[in-house]
């Protein structure tokens, strides 16, 4: 078995590659443009394996995707590659619209070639599993959850984005029969995730003592998974999910932002018993709102779990932790991106222009 992973440098893409080198017999193709957001030493683990090869390309270059899939032959393909960054997407749509939406239509037309050369086993054995948000369902009130079948209803460009992908990806299925599963998970979290979205943010401020901006009134509830729970979840889905469904994957562990915000302070109030910044909770600053922001995410998997047996091994107490401990132990990395990709500053108040948020280079 073979298997292209796109956006495998990323925070969940690298999870999955990882996972499926340690844990499995497959060889993984990662397939990765190598944004801002992306970084080869997350796969340091597993990049002497041979059955992991990386390569270097845009979703969006049809020739160069043509030219991998002839030369590699997959037998699956897991698509996460994706500008991932709600904030950004307020700055600047522009990259949002070409990743998300037209580098997926550009990689289920060069799927699409080449699954309709294949015959037999091999072609009834395809996939093309798509990796979504529970963003394309909109917000939710104080009661309810998503199920599969909910309506999408996005608000901001990025979840406009991945619903439009989410779109295409179901078109290709009902109109070429293309054989795909698309899979909704809720917010992760983990080590390595780039320092731009809450969790993160606010290790990384608190440890240097700068103030942790809260949007609005941090009432904002999400539904936290975390990611390495999400990864396994994700193989379970492209190995036994049934061709043509959607699967949500969600922990059930819904937090107001506040409150994980207040919980980070109260473990590194712990952990960091000299800091000069205790009690870190000091440095919550309420910020303005992000616009249009979703009240609540909350998702039920009852179908996940019934179906294919997942159940998340996290807790989120213990995530946490975990995470915490690494941003702790990773000072130098955090340092790195700080100083040449991201210092922290506040995005997503809409200040940026339509022709993309300009983002330091890549490696
Ligand atoms: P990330 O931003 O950490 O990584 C995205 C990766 O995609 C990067 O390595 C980047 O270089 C690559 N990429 C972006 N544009 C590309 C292009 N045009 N061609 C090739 N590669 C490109 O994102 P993430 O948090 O790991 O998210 C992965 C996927 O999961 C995304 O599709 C995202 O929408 C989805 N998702 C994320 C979350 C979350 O909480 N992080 C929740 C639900 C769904």
């Amino acid at each position: 078995m073979k298997v292209i992973v796109t956006g495998g440098a990323g925070f969940i893409g690298s999870a999955v590659v990882r996972y499926l080198i340690e844990e499995t017999d497959w060889e993984v193709v990662n397939l990765d443009k190598l944004t801002y957001a992306a970084d080869l030493t997350f796969l340091e683990p597993v990049s002497g394996d041979p059955r992991y090869q990386f390569e270097r390309v845009d979703i969006c270059d049809r020739a160069a995707l043509e030219e991998l899939f002839a030369r590699h032959r997959p037998d699956a393909v897991m698509h996460l590659a994706a500008e991932s960054h709600v904030d950004r997407s307020i700055d600047g749509p522009a990259d949002f619209i070409q990743s998300n939406i037209v580098g997926t239509y550009t990689l289920l037309e060069a799927a699409r070639r080449y699954w309709d050369g294949l015959a037999g086993a091999r072609k009834r054995a395809f996939r093309f599993h798509h990796v979504s948000t529970d963003e394309v369902y909109g917000s939710l009130g104080p009661v309810g959850r998503f199920v599969e079948e909910t309506p999408y209803r996005p608000n901001s460009p990025y979840s406009a984005s991945k619903a439009a992908a989410d779109h295409l990806v179901r078109a290709w299925h009902k109109t070429y029969g293309l054989p795909v599963v698309t899979s909704n998970c809720t917010n992760n979290y983990g080590p390595r995730q780039f320092p731009e979205k809450l969790i993160p943010l606010t290790i990384l401020n608190a440890v240097a003592g700068e103030r942790l901006p809260v949007y609005g009134k941090g009432e904002n509830v999400r539904d936290w998974l975390h990611v390495e729970d999400h990864a396994r979840a994700l193989v379970l889905i492209l190995r036994h999910g049934r061709i043509g469904e959607k699967y949500n994957v969600s922990a059930d562990c819904e937090r107001t932002n506040i409150a994980v915000v207040r919980r980070i302070c109260a473990i590194l109030d712990e952990l960091l018993p000299d800091s000069p910044h205790r009690p870190h909770e000091r440095l919550i600053a309420f910020v303005a709102d992000r616009p249009g922001h979703d009240e609540r995410y909350a998702m039920d998997s009852t179908k996940l779990r019934r179906e294919l047996g997942w159940a998340p091994r996290f807790d989120f107490e213990d995530g946490l932790r975990q995470t915490i401990r690494w941003y702790l132990d990773n000072k130098g990395w955090a340092d790195r991106i700080r100083a040449e990709r991201y210092g922290g500053e506040r995005l997503g108040l809409g200040g940026g222009h339509a022709a993309g948020t300009a983002v330091p280079a890549a490696q």
